[in-house]
């Protein structure tokens, strides 16, 4: 099947999800009663890797009744996006570097997601990139620029092409990276037709999102193989998710297959302060020490654990955090205190 069957065939209801998968009581609920809350969609390709109800991939796409629990401290908005546009599409939340919002569509709405209030959401769609051009053409301190979504590589070739040479025409210099699940849910959409695109505006960098051994099909080492030889530097980054990916073997055995094709572990977020997402938190401790074992790897397989702090503090380092009796304290670059509790609630 070709990346566009896939999509026009990716699963949408409850009918069709039964149709692959033998599903729980909670699941079959989460799907009836959730489906306002966040949409589902499921490519036949991911669907293909889904195993019992324990299932990493399964857990990632499925949702479950956990989904309906708001715990204080979760938003909509957890990074304080909207509050960072600058322009129709583009948030700057960082001195040098900003993230520019491509396509509101995904091949798979994972459970997880930190922008679910606008992802799977056609009207989120940007009209025009012009506005967003010209900030950035205005700004040439800003000269790190992250494609992003919704997932960048669902817009057709050419609209890519021209979207990339639109970047490549700014009037400085700037790295370009895109930021897709598509390698790991979608891998047949990285054709030698989008390699061609990619290399023409090299390098693009490449930030995928592959977050379990389970993920690691020869499907999918084809697209990463494709991407390398394509002059994309590919880093992945991972969110550590309790039940799915939150033992150090797994991450490991993830982290050297990745390696071994080329691509570098980035990073390993934390689960964001997201709606609906509390049975997914690890507590920071045990991040910190999946982390610790994580980077007695090779120094090319070993990412480092990165909180995003709430309310648009920011990325930081978990070791850079004090560990305090009762809480952890980390300090943003402006300067601002942000006291988390032990699973990184605001305190
Ligand atoms: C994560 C992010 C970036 C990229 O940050 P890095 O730490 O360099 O990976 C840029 N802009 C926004 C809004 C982000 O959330
Ligand atoms: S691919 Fe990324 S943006 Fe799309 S649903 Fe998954 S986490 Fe969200």
């Amino acid at each position: 099947m070709t990346w566009r069957d896939q999509l026009r065939r990716s699963i949408r209801t409850l009918e069709q999800l039964e149709a692959v998968v033998e599903l729980t009581d909670d699941e079959r609920e989460a799907v009836r009663t959730l489906g306002s809350r966040f949409r589902l969609g499921i490519t036949p390709y991911y669907a293909s890797l889904m195993g019992g109800p324990d299932c990493p991939v399964r857990r990632q796409a499925i949702p479950t009744l956990a989904e309906a629990v708001l715990v204080p401290g979760e938003t909509s908005d957890p990074l304080a996006e909207d509050a960072h546009v600058v322009a129709p599409g583009l948030t700057r939340r960082y001195p040098d570097r900003a993230l520019l919002f491509v396509s509101p569509t995904c091949a798979v709405y994972c459970r997880h997601c930190t922008r679910r209030r606008k992802v799977g959401d056609p009207r989120e769609a940007v009209g025009s990139y012009g506005p967003a051009l010209a900030w950035l053409a205005a700004h040439p301190e800003v000269d790190d620029v992250l494609l992003s979504g919704g997932d960048p590589l669902t817009l057709a070739d050419d609209a890519l092409d021209r979207l990339l040479a639109a970047l490549r025409s700014l009037p400085h210099p700037v790295t370009i990276r895109i930021g897709t699940r598509h390698p790991v849910t979608l891998p047949m959409r990285i054709t030698e037709g989008l390699c061609a695109v990619l290399a023409r505006h090299g390098p693009v960098r490449v930030m995928t999102h592959f977050n379990h051994p389970r993920e690691a099909t020869p499907e999918a080492a084809e697209a990463l193989r494709r991407l390398v030889a394509s002059g994309c530097p590919v880093h992945n980054q991972t969110v550590l998710l309790a039940g799915v990916n939150d033992d150090a073997p797994t991450l490991l055995a993830l982290n050297r297959w990745l390696r071994h094709l080329g691509a570098t572990p980035y990073r390993l977020f934390t689960c964001d302060l997201v709606e609906g997402t509390s049975h997914f938190r690890t507590t920071l401790d045990r991040a910190l020490a999946i982390e610790r074992e994580l980077r007695r790897a090779s120094g090319l397989a070993a990412p480092e654990l990165v909180v995003d702090l709430p309310d648009g503090g920011g990325k930081v380092r978990v070791v850079e955090g004090e560990r305090l009796p009762d809480r952890w304290r980390f300090t943003t670059p402006e300067g601002r205190v942000v006291d988390l509790d032990a699973q990184g609630v605001p305190v």
